[in-house]
């Protein structure tokens, strides 16, 4: 992976040096659709938020507010996430609770944003993209002290809309919250859904929908792109500052290390070779790995056209826009270091004076992402098969390798695919072998896997049995745009708890029938 000191996209030149967003923001709002509300706060008693953000890095935001939501009703709500953040759930069920999770409420203290980042987008470079349907309120320090995030999404337009609407409709927002709670419940980090509220306004896609906001949590939301933005203006000290930020935020170990910005970046590239391999073992794709939908912390962002693979195989795509396979399942590990690689550019200005030398170090903790990727991804696949031994276990490797041949081969579904192995463990083989054309094949791998020792109990704390199916997620979603919501909260059921197999729940354990067919997930919905 090529760090370079002129990056391919030639950030330098094809942004202007410095972006004056005093006169964009006169811009924006001498437009008429882009009205200011008067804020209208609550008492901290209710709810009170700090403005770490917006207040240290001024130049990356600007502050703005939500568009009035004609009817807002919080159609689902997370309570023990509510909880966790030191929220009363009652509050958020409350009169005020629908108007607060919309934005047209807004908490004691806070001086809602929209966040300035650019990004490279299926690989073409962007200097400007922004919240342009989104706000940033503060942050709230939860119950075990940290510091997350409090946002929304489909908030309305802001300065960085580029000519779209601002809004949400309820279908993809819902999309978001049941799979980024399921991603939670599966143990991989993510941005949590605090709540969906109906805003009572229609939004225009293909026919008209019913519009709704996302109320986000996330350790932050600084993103690969955040750091692109700041690079592109040459601002040094501006950089300086927003890494100084995000060690604070999310990696503190590297203030002290000899090299902060060097070790911030080994950081990245370590808890995102981590998250990808939690992906991959889960067989999530995520479908638009942008570096602007790359987080500096390590959690899953930004569920688009994102969906979980059936049929194992590495050249599985969903997104109806990724036609070139870009962001493929088996890809997603190579585009994580492709988006490391852009980051580690926007750093090179602070990890050394001479830029030969800055080349140098950064290619070196890139580096770390592939065998620490290398490693994280065998140990899961290890743990998988029912094995709690390392990569260095070279029988159980060959094994794993073995395996995904045979499961490629006769396209085994991967999440009940391996629950039947972990039968298989328990004695009871048949359902496992039924998957697979090629019988000999697989009876002389259960031989060896079993001679191996394979650990059932820790295969059923692994496998999952739930996972938001696609065909069970299109159906809630369509059933909520219907007014019907019990679909949505029946799969959260199922979803946000993985691993507790439970009668009655049969269908969610079961692949798409045939007649589903070629799935296809759309974004920026
Ligand atoms: P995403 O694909 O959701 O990561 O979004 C990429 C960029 O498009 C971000 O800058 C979003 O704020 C912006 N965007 C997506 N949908 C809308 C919309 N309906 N209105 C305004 N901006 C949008
Ligand atoms: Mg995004």
């Amino acid at each position: 992976m090529m760090v370079e000191k002129v990056p391919s996209s030639s950030l330098a030149m094809q942004s202007p040096a410095r972006i004056d967003r005093r006169s964009e923001l006169a811009r924006a709002r001498g437009d008429s659709s882009l009205r200011r509300l008067d804020r209208v706060t609550t008492t901290p008693e209710v709810l009170q938020v700090a403005n770490q953000f917006a207040t240290e890095l001024p130049e990356l935001s600007l502050p703005w507010q939500a568009e009035e939501a004609p009817d807002p009703r919080v159609l689902v709500l997370n309570k023990s996430l509510a909880v966790e953040l030191g929220i009363d759930p009652e509050t958020l069920r409350g009169e005020d609770g629908a108007r607060l999770l919309a934005g047209n409420l807004v908490p004691a203290g806070a001086t809602p944003v929209a966040q300035a980042y650019a990004g490279h987008q299926f690989g073409g470079y962007s200097p400007r993209l922004g919240d342009g349907r989104a706000l940033l309120i503060g942050e709230l320090t939860d119950r075990d002290g940290r510091l997350r995030d409090l946002h929304l999404k489909g908030s309305g337009r802001t300065p960085f809309s580029r000519g779209a609407d601002g809004r949400a409709a309820i279908g993809p927002m819902l999309r978001e919250y049941v799979i980024s709670e399921a991603m939670h419940a599966l143990g991989v980090p993510t941005t949590r859904s605090l709540a969906v509220v109906a805003t009572g306004r229609q939004v225009r896609r293909e026919t008209d929908l019913p519009g709704a906001v996302l109320a986000r949590v996330a350790s932050s939301h600084l993103r690969v792109g955040s750091f692109q933005y700041v690079a592109a203006s040459g601002d040094v000290d501006l950089l300086r500052r927003l890494a100084d930020h995000a060690i604070g935020r999310h990696h503190p170990e590297a203030a002290t290390a000899e090299n902060p910005p060097l070790a911030l970046l080994e950081a990245v590239a370590t808890s995102q070779a981590d998250l990808v391999a939690r992906w991959m073992l889960v067989g999530f794709v995520h479908g638009v790995m942008n570096t602007d939908n790359m987080t500096i912390s390590g959690e899953t962002i930004d569920y688009g056209p994102c969906a979980f693979m059936e049929a194992f195989d590495p050249a599985t795509v969903y997104s109806s826009i990724d036609t070139g396979g870009r962001y493929a399942y088996g890809n997603q590990p190579l585009v994580a270091e492709w988006n490391l690689a852009r980051f580690a550019e926007t750093l090179l200005p602070l990890i050394a004076d001479d830029q030969d030398r800055a080349v140098e170090l950064a290619t070196q903790a890139l580096g770390t992402f592939r065998s620490r990727y290398g490693a994280a991804y065998a140990t899961g696949l290890l743990a998988k098969m029912g094995f709690a031994s390392g990569p260095d276990d070279a029988v159980a490797v060959d094994l794993g390798e073995q395996l995904l041949v045979l499961l490629r081969e006769s396209h085994v579904d991967w999440t009940s695919g391996f629950r039947a192995l972990g039968a298989a463990a328990r004695g009871d083989a048949e359902l496992f072998r039924g998957l697979f054309v090629d019988l000999p094949g697989i009876d002389a791998w259960l031989h060896r896997w079993r001679d191996h020792g394979p650990d059932a109990d820790l295969m059923d704390r692994t496998n999952p049995v739930y996972v938001p199916r696609n065909h069970l997620v299109e159906e809630a979603l369509d059933a909520a745009t219907a007014g019907d919501l019990a679909p949505v909260h029946e799969l959260l059921a199922a979803v946000q708890h993985p691993f507790d197999e439970r009668p009655g729940l049969e269908r969610f354990a079961e692949p798409a029938p045939q007649d589903f067919g070629r799935y296809t997930t759309y974004c920026g919905t």
